[in-house]
């Protein structure tokens, strides 16, 4: 079958062929129909991320929906023909985080498309524990961008920031993420404004129902915040762009009482004056992938039309590495699909 590989660090990918993969009793092998190209394949390639286990070569890809093709004889929950959307996070489901609903933090958890192999292929090999049950009315190329554009998202917004109705949002950039962000939060109830830099993507903001946008070039982005919200701030700021300028300017943002949840990698420091956190109660807090809840919670979202991510192009497993190449040149809109 086709898969399209890494290497390693500033090495190109390759598009190959390899052996569709054997299943032992445990596990389910799934015929992939859509997977998700997302930024966080750009930090392997950069280095930014390697691989905390396993060996190299692996598939990337970690945003997965498929058919179950073929399952091991201890398989109980799916069946060939199942259609499935699958939670890259493959947790052992015994350690403490595990037992609490927190796969995300599992002590011994492999990834699909980040330690193991992903869904940049014809088919990947994972277990029952990861799937989800896709209705027949979400298409596959959208229920594919769900677990990393929606879910982690969801995670950051309701389990960790713990946003309410009638409060309000910030959002630090508006690519796949951030638009799932808005809709998650428009569910909720809340108030949404959004920060980019790109008058496109601002412009999808608003068709897609922000209440504000901010130009994220001008010098006084926290300013314009304030305004918009009477003076208060902000209650939560949601970071997915992790540059200094955007972390200060989210953190100027907050109200008092204000909730700044981080999600995604990066490389620059956040400096904050520890007065400014105690006189404003305010609460910096880390948000990384999702739950098993969390995927399901955003499938059964996206079954009831309330959640539908924004997916801009279609392309092959030959064409994943051009794709990636035009993400890093921000010239996408929403998120890349790869259809083998
Ligand atoms: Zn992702
Ligand atoms: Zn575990």
């Amino acid at each position: 079958m086709k898969a399209v590989r890494y290497y390693g660090p500033n090495k190109p990918l390759k598009v190959e062929d390899v052996e569709i993969p054997k299943i032992g009793d445990d596990e389910v092998l799934v015929k992939v129909k859509a997977a998700g190209i997302c930024h966080t394949d750009l930090h392997f390639l950069d280095g930014t991320l390697v691989p905390w286990k396993g060996t190299l070569p692996i598939t990337l890809g970690h945003e997965i929906a498929g058919e179950v093709e073929k399952v091991g004889k201890n398989v109980k929950k799916f069946k060939n023909g199942d259609r499935v959307v699958v939670n890259n996070n493959k947790s052992c489901g015994k350690c403490e985080y595990c037992r609490a609903g927190a796969q995300n933090l599992c002590e011994n958890l492999d990834q699909h498309g980040f330690t193991i192999d992903g869904g940049y292929a014809e088919y990947v090999k994972t277990i029952e524990r990861t799937l989800v049950k896709l209705p027949s009315d979400v298409p596959f190329e959208k229920a594919a961008v769900l677990p990393c554009a929606a879910g982690s998202v969801y995670h950051g917004l309701v389990d960790q920031a713990k946003l309410q109705a009638g409060e309000t949002l910030l959002i630090n950039g508006f690519g796949g993420l951030g638009t799932s962000a808005l809709q998650v939060a428009k569910n909720i109830g809340a108030k949404v404004f959004v920060v980019d830099i790109s008058k496109d993507k601002l412009k999808m903001a608003e068709e897609l129902g922000a209440d504000g946008v901010v130009d994220g070039t001008k010098s006084n982005v926290s300013e314009e915040i304030k305004k918009m919200t009477g003076g208060k701030g902000v209650n939560v700021a949601l970071e997915l762009v992790g540059l200094k300028k955007t972390m200060e300017n989210a953190i100027n943002s907050l109200a008092k009482m204000g909730r700044y949840v981080i999600i995604g990698y990066t490389k620059d420091m956040l400096e904050v004056n520890p007065l400014s956190l105690v006189v404003s109660e305010l609460r910096i807090i880390g948000s990384v992938s999702y739950t098993h809840q969390n995927l399901i919670d955003v499938v059964e979202l996206a079954h009831k039309k309330k959640l539908s991510p924004v997916v801009s192009k279609i392309v092959s497993l030959d064409e994943v590495p051009e794709a990636l190449q035009q993400l890093k040149e921000k010239k996408i809109m929403g998120r890349v699909v790869a259809k083998p």
